[in-house]
């Protein structure tokens, strides 16, 4: 017996793909590799466990009036979406010598936006649409074969031992990059597929994120937005972490290089982040409840060493994703395949729908084509004419 339909990837995209297909009343499974759902989406606690009232690791922000499909999707989900804190002064830090510079704020617009309880809300809010026998973590997915008019695919249970599913239509919610170095396809795929996804960059897998979690955010009343841009380091970008419920925190994407990083070591990293915010925001700042540090250039079901360097932002595909014989057997449904938005949470929702919804027309269509041969059969008492 095989599976009408199977989504590998348990993120954003594989997540939405799941609650469309669903919700048009089609059987489906999900096999997701991590023992969490979410994917790059991660929102944790200051113990660093997920939570339904998280600090984002992973993405923060959306723009609804840009993005209507991720607006329209959070608003379907009954979440409540509310504005980056960017209100008081920016800082620079330009150089070792000179103290760090003040600056009235500027808002952005359209402004960025964020959820309430953290980016892992929309993670929840579709996983709960969804029956429970649905969803399959601790699946890594090591092997795809053709079978016939089915697909084969092969997965380490968490057992460590191999299951097995059949399906006649796969989406592929993984980075192309990722999927072209950890999944083996029999027959293999053509040069030009492999190519293709190899060269793809996964969005921000180079990158790591860390957050320092305070009793109070002593910099909005000392006039400041939280927003910093630092050419001394280690941390680039800084912005008010805050959650919705009044959790205090700052957050900075480390602008130190993957190999960097990993010659200076994760508590020396801490440790000069924590003093960079003492030096910016006086010392309250140094003296953080909590520290969060993640690094997805080292997350090997996010990135690849290829990703260790800085790939540039993934561009609208102008070639098909697959070529050769997998094409029309396997579906890329994740950020990077998008459209529109590659690389994007809104990415994630468009290619996650659209191929989702293809699957949906093609199935529909299949048992269509199905009860006009049975009435056929039917019409003729069974005999074929
Ligand atoms: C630090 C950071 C900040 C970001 N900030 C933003 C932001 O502010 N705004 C924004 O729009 N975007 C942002 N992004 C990008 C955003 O996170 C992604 O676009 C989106 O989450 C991608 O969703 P996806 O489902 O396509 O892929 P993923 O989230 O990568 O999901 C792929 C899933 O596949 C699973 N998987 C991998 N291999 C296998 C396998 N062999 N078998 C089974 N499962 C497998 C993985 O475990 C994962 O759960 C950010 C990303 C990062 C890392």
């Amino acid at each position: 017996m095989s599976l009408p339909v199977l989504i590998v990837g348990g993120g954003l995209a594989g997540l939405t793909a799941a609650h469309l297909l669903h919700r048009a009343g089609n059987d489906v499974l999900l096999l997701e590799a991590r023992e969490r759902l979410g994917g790059r989406i991660l929102s944790a606690d200051a113990a660093g466990q997920v939570s339904e009232d998280g600090f984002d690791l992973g993405p923060s922000w959306f723009w609804p009036d840009m993005q209507p499909a991720m607006g329209n999707l959070i608003a379907q989900l009954g979440l409540s979406a509310f504005p980056q804190h960017d209100e008081g002064d920016v800082l620079v830090e330009r150089n070792t010598q000179a103290a760090p510079q003040r600056y009235p704020g500027m808002r952005q617009m359209p402004r960025s936006m964020r959820l309430a309880g953290g980016t892992g809300a929309v993670v929840a809010a579709l996983a709960s649409t969804l029956p429970q026998d649905t969803l399959r973590t601790g699946a890594r997915v090591t092997h795809l074969a053709l079978e016939g008019t089915d697909v084969e695919v092969t997965f380490s249970a968490g057992n460590g031992s191999p299951g097995k599913v059949k399906a006649r239509h796969v989406l592929m919610a993984v980075p192309p990059r990722l999927l072209q170095a950890s999944v083996t396809f029999r027959p293999a795929l053509d040069a030009a597929t492999s190519r293709r996804w190899r060269t793809a960059p996964t969005w921000m897998a180079p990158h790591a994120k860390f957050v320092a979690i305070y009793d109070r955010a002593f910099w909005r009343a000392g006039g400041l937005s939280g927003m910093a841009q630092s050419m001394v380091g280690p941390l680039a970008d800084i912005h008010d972490a805050t959650t919705a419920t009044g959790k205090a925190a700052l957050f900075g994407f480390l602008g130190v290089p993957a190999a960097r990083r990993t010659a200076v070591g994760r508590e020396a990293i801490i440790a000069a982040s924590v003093q960079q915010l003492a030096r910016l925001f006086g010392p309250e700042a140094g003296v953080p409840r909590a520290t969060l540090l993640k690094d997805w250039a080292f997350d090997p079901l996010t990135a690849t060493p290829d990703d260790q360097a800085p790939g540039g932002h993934p561009m609208p595909a102008t070639e098909p994703w697959v070529t050769g014989e997998w094409q029309g057997r396997i579906w890329m449904a994740g950020s990077e395949a998008s459209h529109t938005e590659p690389g994007y949470l809104a990415g994630a929702v468009e290619a996650g729908g659209r191929t989702a919804r293809d699957v949906i027309d093609r199935l529909a269509g299949a048992r269509a084509g199905q009860r006009a041969s049975v009435g056929a059969a039917a019409d003729t008492g069974g005999m074929e004419p």
